[in-house]
């Protein structure tokens, strides 16, 4: 059969065969030039441009102008619709006939008022298929509609994929025609592909890459592209070469369709949900006609989108579900950030995820999903566990830039012990195209070869949707067990995870967090978007808290179970992952902070109508304590009055309090010395400010201890060339801490606002250039451990990055940062790589640098970037990146740190109840002369936080609570409540009743056991 042996040139060979299929060279003779026979014109192209994202309804009833190929239109964001009516010739009969239709702008073909096929150059869909093989009885003439979005499938960035999109860009259609699509040549096309990429990725190593290579030729040999009959011969050629069987050993790709479409990106939400429209409905058209096909989609908020924008397409994807070929996953909401979203957030991604997923699906997902995150905190594992997930799957550590995580799949260990099984696609993408190059890359790059034998494959376009082709679907199919590739099998998420745990005797743990050595200016990149989400959380917080509680002071109080899913579903929403993290394009920041626009005045109402249920109203006014302690502490009752205004008032633990005559303390005294410095002293500390404002001492009076480093200064502003080398809103690169320069211009030296007793306070204002200034308030109130810094930037800087720093007088190898109902340490020194690779890191409302029985803590109210180098505590406060938004973060910016020198550890000396205090503050409320101190929950260990109260989902009368261990210490507590408790049940975090957990409820309260960090969920039944 095969021809005279050739010469051993393998260059020649396989450079024959790829000219044999090139699209660019010897298309008028090779197999390619083949693809397509016959075209036609459309009959006619008619189109209507509008600035709105419409229904087809409504964008039928318009009118259409004549329009041609080549047009162009536009401006960016707006959408044109076409008519489109096409005739089909009878001379076709018996062809596959397609509308071939190729535009810059992504597209939706609708046919009988329904989405049929989406159509994107850039995702390699460029057809949609009237007829397989065209009859006689089948419509010839047809009229269909394009909906073409002016904007590509990443956006309409200039030049770099992540510039800020150009607003008036134009569009236009390239293709638009009839054409005879030869099948049978698409096949041999593929054969003849995955042949070639053979030879080219196992090399001239591997004897197997010379079968292919000797096979690729001889099917040239006898293939004559003129002559289709000789086409099945070269068919059952390559067939010979493909079912040559691989050995039992041989390791498994499970390959799933994926299609990554980031919530709000380089384009808006609204674009996102015709982005799900026309991905979604492609794959279901792939469904249709490949029974093994498996999709796995992630992000209820999609879903939810689809199902109310396209009704149609959401019943047909409920029957693929159903068969198991669209399986729903991840569980979560959207596919937040890792690190920046609060524990009780993580939860309720959860929470409302997996509940969505139920209704409409009837399951919950066993895996959660985050291909893409900056980043996994190391209380995941918990969480995960808690919401009825064993199993995890990302690949993003692949990006680290400095240090190569070891394992591909093993146990993820989290801060409390609880353990994921967890697998990274040793490919390295969530976005491959099923070829050789994927196939070998899974097989060479996995770390963990003869632990684990199977690895995960997901392919299809992504990032901004796109999804599965059918030539991926066609290619997976003809390797599922070539000898020499890794078998290749269709599979789902739950297959790939029961096939890892059976056999995971050998994996590694790797305990702690997952820390994502790149990106790591997300932690401060848009200012206003972490104050939103900061200042949302503890709004909710707040509000169901006091919902809950006027549920059992008012009997006429309704829950607003319904209004309170809404907010919470903007707030996770907000905190996708590419919008909590700032790397989005303006449009997306307008609409988060419009978000949390409605999240505040909906709130707003929310809390008020809770509080007024709380108490009888009055002329007195009192406080709402939503935090789990007393509190005694300064506020402001009477807006803009200064001293009269203020009062300290002591608070009861979650509840409601008067506010009272001011009880005797010491009070803060604010001293200006001859040199322009001031003293304020409050019994607790005494702080020397200069006249810039830095803190020439913070003296902790009851350790006798200094807490400024000598000859340092604390509050130092500092500022940095902030250049990275791509990804400039996400990336803050190592070499910037070269560039460090003191802001050192005053522009107003230091003054004295408040001049002592209960508060005392000086305010400045520095100069960072002529464009920016500082100005801030340090505000020492009586009785308070900390130093409060509230802080207003005019920012107008280009590629620089603003921070804090306080030197202190403390000497210890780790830090310690709060995280998600917890907290870890992270080291102070860069002895080894994995140190030296986290030189910016993230942590909540707290961080603390302590030696034994002495530390300081810095506190904040809307921060997340963090460092600590040697004993040097540094707070990030404001970057400049310019892309993708030429404008983040310009303007106005005001947010509040704090700092807390203390004696003892950090536990006991109340660092994490202070730092709550900072970010929760008493809400004022009106109520009667009369009204008396209420506490509605305490809990009797200072180590247990009650973090979470709210009504039960779809169960009026039932309570959850949610407590957390925050010391890291096992300790017994009681949950002392004088609501009237019937029984008490433990529960998940998904609020399912553990029938074995019934919790004993006496007149102490309820007694509990906790391990360090461990979350306890209860159902309090009334
Ligand atoms: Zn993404």
């Amino acid at each position: 059969m095969y021809h005279l042996p050739v010469l051993k040139n393998r260059r020649t060979l396989l450079e024959r065969a790829e000219k044999f299929i090139s699209d660019i060279y010897f298309t008028d003779c090779n197999l390619r030039g083949r693809l397509y026979g016959d075209s036609c014109p459309l009959e006619s192209l008619a189109c209507f441009l509008t600035p709105k994202r419409i229904t087809f309804a409504e964008a039928s009833k318009q009118i259409f102008d004549p329009c041609k190929v080549g047009d162009t239109f536009g401006p960016t964001w707006w959408t044109c619709w076409f008519k489109v009516t096409l005739k089909i010739p009878e001379s076709w009969r018996g062809k596959e006939v397609h509308l071939l239709w190729e535009s810059d702008g992504e597209a939706m073909v609708w046919r009988d008022e329904q989405p049929v096929q989406g159509l994107t150059k850039e995702g390699e869909k460029t057809s949609y298929i009237l007829s397989e093989c065209l009859q006689d009885e089948e419509p010839h003439s047809l009229t269909l509609y394009v909906e073409m979005a002016c904007n590509g499938l990443f956006g309409a960035g200039q030049g770099s994929q992540i510039a800020a999109p150009d607003p008036n860009r134009k569009f236009s259609v390239q293709r638009a025609e009839l054409v005879v699509f030869n099948r049978d040549v698409r096949e041999l096309l593929t054969d003849f592909e995955m042949l070639v990429d053979i030879v080219k990725e196992l090399g001239e190593e591997e004897q197997r890459g010379y079968q292919a290579l000797f096979t690729v030729n001889e099917m040239v040999n006898l293939c004559d592209p003129s002559d289709p009959s000789s086409f099945a011969k070269v068919h059952s050629l390559a067939g010979t070469f493909f079912n040559q069987r691989n050995g039992e050993s041989q390791h498994t790709v499970h390959a799933m369709g994926h299609c990554h479409i980031d919530s709000a990106w380089l384009w808006p939400y609204e674009e996102t949900i015709r982005k799900c429209g026309r991905s979604w409905v492609t794959v279901i058209r792939l469904m249709e006609k490949n029974p093994e096909f498996v999709f796995t989609c992630s992000q209820a908020q999609q879903f939810q989108w689809v199902k109310s924008w396209y009704p149609g397409l959401f019943s047909s994807i409920q029957h693929y579900v159903k068969k198991g070929q669209f399986i729903p996953v991840g569980g979560t909401w959207v596919e937040m950030d890792g690190n920046l979203p609060s524990g009780e957030s993580m939860v309720r991604q959860f929470l409302e995820g997996q509940r969505f997923f139920n209704k409409e699906f009837g399951r919950y997902c066993k895996e959660f999903w985050l291909p893409d995150t900056f980043g996994y905190s190391a209380q995941l594992p918990q969480i995960m566990q808690g919401c009825g997930i064993s199993n995890f799957l990302t690949q993003k550590l692949s990006w680290n830039l400095i240090n190569t995580f070891p394992h591909n799949t093993f146990f993820w260990e989290g801060l409390d012990g609880s353990t994921v099984l967890t697998h990274f696609p040793p490919g390295n993408s969530y976005e491959m195209k099923g070829k050789v190059e994927d196939l070998v890359k899974t097989l060479k790059n996995n770390k963990d070869k003869g632990r684990a034998n199977h690895s995960a494959a997901l392919f299809g376009f992504g990032d901004g949707g796109g999804g599965p082709t059918q030539l991926m679907l066609d290619r997976l199919r003809l390797v599922q067990d070539t000898n020499g590739l890794p078998k290749v099998q269709m599979s789902t998420p739950d297959e790939l995870f029961t096939r890892l745990q059976a056999d995971s005797a050998l994996l590694c743990t790797w305990a702690g967090e997952l820390f994502l050595e790149l990106h790591n200016g997300t932690y401060t990149t848009q200012a206003q978007i972490k104050r939103g989400n900061r200042q949302c959380e503890t709004l909710l917080h707040d509000i169901e808290i006091a919902s809950s509680l006027a549920l059992y002071r008012n009997n006429t109080f309704p829950y607003p179970a319904e209004k309170l899913q809404e907010l919470w579903r903007l707030l996770l929403l907000n905190q996708f992952h590419d919008v909590i993290p700032g790397s989005c394009i303006e449009m997306v920041v307008e609409d988060a902070l419009k978000y949390y626009e409605d999240i505040r005045s909906g709130g707003a109402a929310l809390l008020r109508d809770a509080c007024e249920a709380l108490v009888a109203k009055g002329s007195s006014v009192g406080v709402f304590n939503s935090l789990p302690w007393e509190r005694l502490e300064v506020v402001q009752i009477q807006e803009g009055a200064e001293k009269s205004g203020l009062a300290l008032v002591r608070a009861s633990s979650i509840g409601v309090s008067p506010v009272k005559d001011t009880p005797p303390v010491t009070p803060v005294s604010v001293t200006v010395q001859a040199d322009g410095t001031v003293v304020m002293e409050n019994g607790l500390l005494k702080t020397a400010i200069n006249r810039d404002g830095t803190l020439a001492s913070l003296y902790l009076i009851s350790g006798n201890r200094e807490s400024i480093s000598d000859g340092c200064l604390g509050n130092q502003f500092v500022m940095f060339d902030d250049v990275p080398l791509y990804w400039d809103a996400w990336d803050v690169m190592d070499y910037h801490l070269q560039t460090r320069k003191p802001v050192a211009e005053v522009v107003q030296p230091v003054h004295v606002v408040s001049s002592g007793g209960l508060r005392g306070s000086v305010s400045f204002t520095l100069r960072i250039s002529d464009k920016s200034t500082i100005t801030q308030e340090i505000i020492m109130d009586a009785m308070c451990p900390y130093i409060k810094f509230s802080t207003e930037v005019q920012w107008a800087e280009s590629h620089k990055f603003l921070k804090v720093e306080f030197p202190v007088r403390v000497r210890s190898p780790n830090a310690t940062y709060e995280i998600q109902f917890g907290h870890l340490q992270r080291p102070t020194h860069r002895n080894t790589s994995w140190d030296w690779a986290r030189f910016e890191v993230w942590g909540h409302k707290w961080a603390d640098l302590s030696e034994h029985n002495f530390g300081v803590s810095l506190l904040n109210d809307c921060k997340y970037g963090y460092s600590v180098h040697k004993n040097t505590m540094t707070l990030s406060l404001l970057r400049a990146p310019k892309a993708p938004d030429a404008t983040a973060d310009m303007g106005i910016h005001h947010f509040t740190y704090a700092i807390m020198p203390h004696t003892r550890s950090f536990q006991e000396a109340s660092v994490i109840q202070c730092a709550y205090n900072l970010n929760f503050p008493l809400r004022l409320i009106q109520c009667s002369p009369d009204t008396m101190p209420w506490s509605a929950f305490s809990v009797t260990s200072q180590a247990v936080v009650l973090e979470t109260i709210k009504q039960a989902e779809d169960r009026g009368g039932v309570l959850v609570v949610r407590l957390y261990e925050s010391h890291g210490s096992s300790v017994t507590a009681t949950l002392r409540t004088t609501l009237p408790v019937r029984e008490a049940w433990v529960c998940d975090l998904l609020e399912k009743q553990d029938p074995n957990r019934l919790v004993q409820v006496t007149s102490e309260g309820i007694t509990l056991d906790f391990k360090p960090f461990q979350i306890v969920s209860l159902l309090l039944i009334m």
